[in-house]
């Protein structure tokens, strides 16, 4: 099946080391937008600069192969400390067979981690790669800026 992911998780987060040995995986291939950060923002999203120092200790190998344009991509992925490859036009399997091939790892120990199916998980089940596929973290700022205001709602009355 194409369009089905290998895992479902939360976000990158939830991908630790005790998941990873019990799968036999070695390698990471990042979607950028909505998987390390919310949608064309120039920043990570809270705890994944923590996250990559864990998967780097852990001896993963990390890349990001995105669909945005360079100008996007290349900033935040060298903030982060990671290869990138930008306009990687994801479905189609060029971006993400030659991350996998620069990781010098099989493509069963490789997984393709994102937030779309159209995309990061048709590209990895393309190319031999196992997939993760995550929410998006806009949704999740979304409902926690919802608890956000709930929480201050509780706290005061808003003259607004
Ligand atoms: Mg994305």
């Amino acid at each position: 099946m194409l369009f089905k992911p290998d895992f479902a998780l939360k976000n990158v987060l939830d991908i630790d080391g005790p998941f990873l040995k019990k799968n036999n995986i070695k390698g990471l291939i990042l979607d950028l937008d909505n998987t390390l950060s919310i949608h064309g923002s120039p920043v990570e999203e809270v705890g994944v600069l923590e996250w990559i120092s864990d998967m780097r200790r852990l001896d993963i190998k990390l890349s990001v192969v995105s669909n945005n344009f360079k100008r996007r991509v290349k900033p935040l992925a060298e903030k982060l400390g990671l290869d990138f490859i930008s306009f990687g036009i994801k479905p189609f399997t060029f971006g993400v067979s030659r991350a996998v091939k620069k990781m010098g790892l099989s493509r069963k120990q490789v997984c393709v981690v994102g937030d779309q199916i159209f995309t990061d998980v048709l590209a990895g089940n393309l190319s031999g790669t196992r997939t993760i596929l995550v929410d998006p973290f806009l949704l999740e700022t979304k409902g926690l800026m919802k608890l956000k205001r709930k929480i201050e709602k509780s706290l005061f009355k808003r003259k607004f």
